[in-house]
């Protein structure tokens, strides 16, 4: 049963909640505001620490707390400037219904991570970065200024020029500093919807890094790596590599979408099924290099094709591993993780490698100049104890691990890799955020 618009800004309910990876799962209370004015007086009167929830795509526990503000409701576009494409709007606005309002029109996200499907506030918390960083940044690149409402419900804007702290805390501050309302958005144009893409297949991580380095101008590139196999083959990939065409029609798609209508048996996620997807996956390509010209949706969004495709790791969720290693420990430290995950036999569907350019002026935002590795882990016995295997592999290669993606590091895991960790506490403390905003995640960071 639904409940009214009226019930659910005067209500909090009780949920069991979760992010993408379905793990952990947290009753909470979910405070659903549907105007500025409700959520600002909340806030003035709410006595528990609580925690923003955009569209829950972070995959483990950092928007989850024992109380929850959901942002859906917050979904105006306020302001559009057509010669500059600045674009305002509410934090609750998903990326999708951005597009789609805005590709007929030429314009498209400066950076888009892999779902469409994630919120303005969920975006800058995590400081996405997508297929192009190496070129474009983060996400927070292209915020021009954003609006906090702070523990005490009052509206404060922020900036590179205006309380500048604040504004370095909150892009990548996982939610901790304050309630994002709204932000202004730089747009980029474009004069399509397509996208030119030329796929290489590489026969081990040296051929794909130093495919990477050769398209080091390629607008955005990503690899998907095959992390079962070994010895010669070990790091086999697809090299994807986009450009936006010139030229061709600017629409959204409306693809039917296939649905995982409930948890697979476990039985059917196993070594040998991923081992086979992954050689079909490979080998399905046969030239040595193609060219495609594709609808931006597949290129940028294959997963959102496949609704709750979550649920492909059954019930007891998965763990998404991204982490990310300087470019100078690049194919070293690549090959010593890869082999002991090869070694593990547990594999991954995916497992996406991309190079990052330069880090950014915001505290806790991930990337680090150097290669990131995403990989889904299937929660199951002794896989905690081979992530924190991982864990210490990644630090000595002097990497981190993405806050957005995490539900299990450690405390001192997180403050050895994120060395400002102490001034983004200090700017919480200047701000009053610290005892007002806190996730399961802060709290096991030791964020208190
Ligand atoms: C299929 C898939 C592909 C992905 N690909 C990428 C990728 O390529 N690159 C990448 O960087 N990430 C990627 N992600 C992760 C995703 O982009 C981030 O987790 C993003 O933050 C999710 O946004 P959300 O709106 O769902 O936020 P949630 O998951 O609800 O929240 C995430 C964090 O943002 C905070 N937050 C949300 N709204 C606000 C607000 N209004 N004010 C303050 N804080 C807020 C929350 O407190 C929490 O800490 C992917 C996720 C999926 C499921």
């Amino acid at each position: 049963m639904s409940l009214s618009k009226q019930t659910r800004q005067s209500t909090a309910m009780l949920t069991r909640l979760s992010g993408w990876g379905r793990y952990p799962q947290y009753q909470s209370n979910i405070f659903t505001p549907i105007s500025l004015t409700t959520c600002q007086s909340h806030l003035a009167t709410h006595t528990m620490p609580l925690i923003a929830h955009g569209m829950g795509r972070s995959y483990g526990d950092s928007a989850l707390a024992e109380y929850v503000i959901n942002t859906q409701e917050l979904d105006c576009l306020l302001d559009f400037d057509t010669h500059s494409g600045q674009l305002t709007c509410h934090a609750g606005v998903s990326l999708a219904a951005l597009l789609a309002v805005f590709v007929p029109k030429g314009w498209f996200l400066p950076v888009t991570p892999g779902t469409q499907f994630v919120s303005i506030g969920g975006a800058i918390a995590s400081d996405v970065h997508g297929k192009n960083h190496h070129q474009h940044g983060c996400f927070s690149e292209y915020i021009v200024s954003l609006e906090l409402l702070l523990g005490d419900g009052s509206r404060l804007r922020c900036s590179r020029s205006e309380h500048p702290e604040l504004f370095h805390a909150t892009c990548g501050g996982m939610g901790l500093t304050g309630l994002i309302i709204n932000a202004t958005l730089q747009l980029t144009a474009i004069h399509s919807a397509y996208i030119n893409q030329i796929t290489y297949k590489a026969a081990n991580l040296e051929e794909v890094l130093a495919l990477f380095a050769e398209h080091h101008a390629a607008t955005y590139s990503v690899a998907w790596i095959d992390c079962l196999a070994n010895n010669e083959a070990l790091g086999r990939s697809l090299l994807m590599l986009g450009e936006h065409a010139p030229e061709g029609e600017l629409h959204t798609r409306h693809r039917s979408k296939l649905s995982i209508p409930m948890e697979m048996p476990k039985q059917l996620l196993n070594h040998y099924s991923i081992r086979a997807f992954n050689t079909f996956y490979y080998q399905r390509i046969r030239q040595q290099q193609s060219t495609q010209c594709i609808h931006y949706e597949p290129f940028f969004y294959p997963l959102d094709g496949i609704l709750h495709w979550n649920r492909l790791y059954g019930r007891n969720g998965f763990i998404q591993y991204q982490f990310v290693i300087p470019q100078a420990a690049g194919m070293e430290g690549l090959r010593t993780i890869l082999k002991r995950i090869a070694r593990s036999g547990r594999g991954s569907f995916l497992a996406v490698l991309k190079a990052f350019g330069k880090a950014n002026a915001n505290l806790l935002s991930f990337p680090i100049e150097g290669y990131t590795l995403a990989l889904d882990f299937k929660l199951a016995p002794g896989l905690l104890e081979l992530l924190h295997e991982l864990d210490a592999m990644v630090l000595d290669f002097g990497g981190r691990l993405y806050l957005a993606k995490d539900a299990r590091m450690h405390e001192t895991t997180f403050k050895r890799s994120y060395p400002q960790w102490e001034r983004f506490q200090a700017v919480r403390e200047q701000y009053g955020a610290i005892g007002h905003f806190a996730s399961l995640q802060s709290q096991r960071l030791g964020l208190n």
